[in-house]
């Protein structure tokens, strides 16, 4: 089975899209079908593959209010493909910072997403869905639509925070809506090695999560922050950089325990 991987933290800014990015371009480049998902209205993945949002019709919003929506947009109208060869997404649009409200009369609304991918699922390998800065009914459907779940956490202060309320919504959605859920993993991210708030920070989040953290971290590397500006992931954009090869080892870790 397609193993669907949901990023999350509701923290902004922590390296989520980064990660999505990064881990879906190697597994791609690796011959894996992946599929990303952007669940944010900001549609920060969508705009990191180089996907134009202003010329798109419809995005993940348009399928996920499925039958309450009036232009009949199905899935395969909705997925694009990317210059990333294997690598296909389902782009957001700031359409979706409408979801909420339009969401709230549909029923099963936490499972829209769900339903949406497993009528996707048998055409590729892997799936990947990138989450905005809240918990709100977007996160609550990555989470639904999820097997499995890795946490991305930024070496600076105050990482720790909110990852206790994340981890009560995410045995809330195990114990109500996916009992098959599980935590893969956290993964440290723009670690700088010459600061000491990254090692102390790094060695908290570690004493936390014992046998939980990725070994691999991610470190700031400037080439990570590059790429999507040239709508390129960093394996393409600047393959020999550290951030690069780091991604590569996290893809490594990851997915070979998947
Ligand atoms: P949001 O919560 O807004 O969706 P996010 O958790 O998805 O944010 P990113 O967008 O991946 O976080 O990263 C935040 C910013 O930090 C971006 O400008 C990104 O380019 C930059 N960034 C992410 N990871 C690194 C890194 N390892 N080194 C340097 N810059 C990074
Ligand atoms: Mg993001």
């Amino acid at each position: 089975m397609t193993p669907v991987f949901t990023l999350i933290n509701q923290k902004g800014g922590v390296g989520k899209t980064t990660t999505v990015i990064n881990l879906a371009c190697w597994a791609a480049m690796d011959g894996q079908a992946v599929l990303v998902v952007d669940a944010d209205p900001q549609g920060n993945a969508t705009s990191g593959f180089g996907v134009e949002r202003r010329n798109l019709d419809a995005c993940v919003y348009d399928v996920l209010i499925g039958d309450d929506n009036a232009v009949g947009v199905s899935v395969d109208d909705v997925i694009v493909a990317t210059d990333v060869e294997n690598l296909h997404l389902i782009p957001a649009t700031i359409a979706l910072a409408g979801a909420d409200m339009a969401l709230s009369t549909v029923l099963a609304r936490e499972r829209r997403l769900r339903t949406v991918l497993e009528s996707v699922k048998n055409d590729y390998d892997l799936i990947l869905v990138d989450t905005p800065p809240s918990l709100g009914i977007l996160s609550i459907n990555s989470l639904v639509a999820a097997d499995k779940v890795v946490i991305p956490i930024q070496c600076e202060y105050y990482a720790l925070e909110g990852v206790s309320q994340l981890l009560g919504i995410i045995n809330r959605v195990q114990s109500q809506l996916n009992p098959d859920l599980q935590v893969a993993g956290a993964v440290l991210t723009m670690f700088d090695s010459r600061t000491k708030l990254s090692i102390e920070v790094a060695e908290e989040v570690r004493q936390n999560f014992p046998g939980h953290v990725y070994s691999t971290v991610i470190p700031r590397n400037v080439q990570l922050a590059e790429a999507p500006s040239y709508g390129l992931p960093a394996p393409l954009y600047a393959p020999s950089s550290r951030g690069a090869k780091r991604y590569y080892a996290l893809y490594k870790e990851v997915f070979n325990n998947a």
